[in-house]
């Protein structure tokens, strides 16, 4: 199978169904398929061929959706970048993947703009109603100025995108996933009669360049949904959407979640179309869960666990299951296409109870890291991808995650690994050495705390900060810096960040 083959069957069956509204705006399945036959063209002529790495920089929108669907169609590879990077780490990306075009929005334009002569893009298409700058390529012209080309058709084990994920050297790495891999994670979803149904109204209010939202994408197209996105997440904004567009479906985040229930306007707004909220991507707190029961009293709940390696889906709680407490404190249950086991250090299952590593195998799961032949070997050993994440079964399959094996925080659902924060630290004259850990926050769930030894006199928390803007996204700037004499090294010189966190929690 291939992503667009969905849209084939479509334009055959329901030409004139709205697949995609968006600030006022919807289109058509036919006039979707035009326009992305159109788009594809118009990279073709851009220069991209297949396997070429298509970078896609922008916020949520219909032209989001259109240039994936494109990038597919004209046989590339795509490869959605986070809205929220700073420039160094886009380039980055950029040049790991050495992607020759980039497709972004008017607001994301100047951190292309700063970094396009130093990485191999050649091309910078420009997502906007009005004309792009000099030198760049207008998204609607391209669109306007090519006649719809057949589809490449490209699909099945080869790769539809790679999708950067926290590294645990410093630096992103990407996930390289197939159309295989995506609809395996989407097929099994879908066979739960939990994910979304037939005619669904999606709401994609969580960032399309994430694989959570990627996964009810896949599925509503697999469905014949019809996608509503917001530009970004605002209370109000999402709540207004859900509103005017009787949306049934949207996947959240918890800190999303908690934003909403804490929106003094929340009920001013009719969201009782809402069948269901799908959410995920972090430990959801026990008040979280009451406030989004609160909220849309009419919708069922279903989480979901998994990484961007899985594709992303590994084990859902369904509706029914969040009523029974105990288990709405779990990940719930292997998907049907995922076989989930806990492990102990070596490799072996662990019974019942008992906490150890989680570990997947499926066919949805990746095939390795772009290019990191030595990290693919120590995440995918045996054909199972081993999480990082602790957690444990009960006597009944049901998944309890209860800690991180590897070194990331999670803010507001963003992965932050500390060993990229700490580099950056380390570049600083004052700091002789540091330790990033996260830290409860009732808000984002963590926080980024940094201890940090310092080297000499001088340094200084705010000035530590400042440091860290201009090299890190913002989310991954510690929150807090405190200033120690030393830190707790084990016998083999690891420092001992679990002891550092437990000393801050209590
Ligand atoms: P990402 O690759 O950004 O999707 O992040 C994957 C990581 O997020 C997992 O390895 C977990 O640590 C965490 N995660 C995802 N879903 C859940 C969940 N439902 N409960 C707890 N942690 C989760
Ligand atoms: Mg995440």
């Amino acid at each position: 199978m291939y992503l667009t083959q969905v849209l084939h069957n479509a334009v055959r069956h329901r030409a004139a169904y709205p697949l995609t509204m968006f600030d006022g705006r919807v289109r058509s399945v036919a006039e979707c398929v035009d326009r992305v036959g159109r788009l594809a063209a118009g990279l073709r002529v851009l220069g991209v061929g297949e396997g070429d790495r298509v970078a896609l920089l922008a916020a949520n929108s219909d032209r989001y959706h259109e240039s994936l669907l494109a990038v597919a169609w004209a046989g590339g590879i795509v490869v959605p970048l986070n809205t929220r990077w700073v420039a160094d780490e886009v380039r980055f990306a950029l040049s790991d993947c050495s992607a020759t075009v980039v497709i972004t929005d008017e607001r994301l334009l100047p951190v292309v703009a700063a970094v396009r002569q130093s990485a191999p893009v050649r091309t910078v298409v420009v997502m906007s109603d009005g004309r792009p700058p000099a030198g760049m390529v207008s998204f609607e012209e391209l669109i306007g100025g090519h006649a719809p080309m057949p589809d490449v058709g490209r699909g099945g084990a080869e790769t539809l995108g790679v999708f950067y994920t926290g590294g645990t050297t410093g630096r992103a790495k990407g996930a390289v996933l197939s159309h295989d891999n995506v609809f395996a994670s989407a097929w099994g979803c879908l066979a739960t009669g939990q994910f979304t149904t037939p005619g669904g109204r999606l709401l994609h209010a969580a960032p399309m360049f994430h694989l959570a939202d990627f996964a009810i994408w896949i599925a509503g197209l697999l469905t014949g949904g019809t996608h509503v996105m917001v530009d970004g997440f605002t209370p109000g904004g999402v709540l207004a959407a859900i509103e005017r567009y009787a949306v049934t479906d949207v996947l959240l985040v918890p800190t999303m979640i908690q934003v909403l229930a804490d929106c003094p306007e929340a009920e001013r707004f009719d969201v009782s179309s809402l069948v269901r909220l799908i959410y995920g991507g972090s430990p959801m707190p026990a008040a979280t869960l009451a406030a989004a029961r609160r909220m849309f009293p009419g919708a069922g709940l279903v989480q979901a666990y998994g990484m961007t390696e899985l594709a992303p889906v590994a084990t859902l709680l369904g509706p029914a299951e969040h009523d029974v407490p105990r288990l709405a404190a779990s990940a719930g249950r292997a998907a049907p296409h995922a076989e989930v086991r806990v492990v102990d250090a070596a490799g072996d299952e662990v019974a019942a109870g008992v906490v150890g590593e989680v570990v997947v195998r499926g066919d949805h799961v990746m095939a390795g890291y772009w290019q990191r032949p030595e990290e693919t070997a120590a995440a995918l050993r045996d054909g199972w991808m081993h999480t990082g994440d602790a957690g444990y079964f009960d006597d009944d399959g049901y998944l309890f995650v209860v800690d991180r094996i590897k070194d990331m925080i999670i803010v507001g659902g963003e992965n932050v690994y500390s060993v990229e924060v700490e580099h950056v630290l380390l570049q600083h004259p004052t700091v002789a050495a540091c330790a990033v850990i996260g830290l409860p926050d009732a808000r984002w769930g963590e926080r980024v705390h940094a201890l940090v030894v310092p080297a000499g006199d001088g340094a200084d928390g705010e000035q530590l900060r400042a440091f860290c803007r201009g090299r890190l996204a913002g989310y991954k700037i510690p929150r807090t810096v405190e200033l120690v004499a030393s830190l707790p090294v084990s016998p083999a010189g690891k420092v001992l960040k679990s002891r550092l966190r437990q000393e801050r929690v209590r």
